[in-house]
């Protein structure tokens, strides 16, 4: 499917209860002379053919690169195979790249540096942004002339993304808002369109900054472990495939409120098995 002029998505429903509405693969620049692909999936082999058969269908363009948002294994799944066959160098967060060497070899990955510019046919630039936060070595890429941000795992288009290092995710939101847009290209979940896409990283700050807000109040009643803010906090009909990521959540939560002085942390207690 097309979402603007020079990007293409290909969705896949994989059924994953951590990220609602499927995964997305992009193909961005001119299928007549050349284009960049935005991930490579996962390790399956069915995920890859679904690549290259859409690949196939733009006409097996150039392939000036393959643009890396993260180190996570549905990201990166099957860019071996795709490099087989495009001939393409990775580019990634330089956090990334001994990962990715060891896979592919040290001739095929480039490490993106903070801000690049990357080009391919059409005349499209696209920005790489380097915003860790739900992963260390995750990159985000602005197309300012179609006014798209592609944000791999760093906001989804269905459901909230879990975060390694909050302090760092909430800047990186920040910086997000800095780059126009009104079309997100997330890495799980639908496209968001205009005007949704204009609205969401905004809304992702917001959503963080009510929970931190629902724990705070969790911890003034005296609330006291992970389990039981998640149980004040979530829905009592949380899904149970997603209560681990839910206490996950709290803990980030918890340590960037600890980071910032806000809340003090006491020793956990210990006792003999019986
Ligand atoms: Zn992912």
């Amino acid at each position: 499917m097309q979402v603007t002029p020079h990007v293409y998505v290909m969705h896949i429903d994989d059924g994953a209860v951590f990220h609602p509405g499927g995964s997305n693969n992009y193909f961005v620049g001119d299928p007549h002379e050349a284009m960049l692909l935005i991930d490579t999936g996962e390790q399956q082999r069915e995920w890859t053919q679904r690549i290259l058969a859409y690949y196939e269908q733009l006409g097996r363009p150039k392939i000036t690169a393959i643009l890396l948002t993260h180190g996570h294994s549905d990201h990166i799944g099957g860019l071996d195979r795709v490099i087989d066959v495009m001939q393409a160098p990775a580019r990634c967060h330089p956090r990334l790249a001994s990962r990715l060497e060891a896979m592919v070899g040290k001739d095929m990955v480039t490490p993106l540096q903070p801000q690049e510019e990357v080009r391919t046919g059409g005349g499209v630039r696209l920005q790489a942004l380097f915003t860790p936060g739900h992963e260390v070595d995750h990159v985000s890429y602005h197309f300012e002339a179609e006014r798209v941000l592609f944000t791999g795992d760093c906001v989804l288009g269905g459901s909230s993304t879990t975060v390694r290092d909050l302090s760092s995710y909430m800047e990186s939101l920040q910086v997000l808002t800095r780059y126009p847009h009104d079309t997100v290209c997330p890495g799980h979940g639908p496209v968001a369109l205009p005007p949704r896409g204009t609205e969401l990283v905004r809304w992702y700050i917001q959503h963080r900054e009510e929970r931190e807000q629902q724990i705070l109040a969790a911890l003034a009643k005296g609330i006291s472990g992970v389990a039981e803010i998640a149980r004040d906090v979530y829905p009592a009909d949380l899904p149970e495939g997603l209560r681990r990521g839910a206490e996950q959540n709290v803990a980030t939560h918890l340590a960037k409120l600890v980071k910032e002085g806000r809340v003090a942390e006491t020793p956990s207690r210990y006792g003999l098995r019986t």
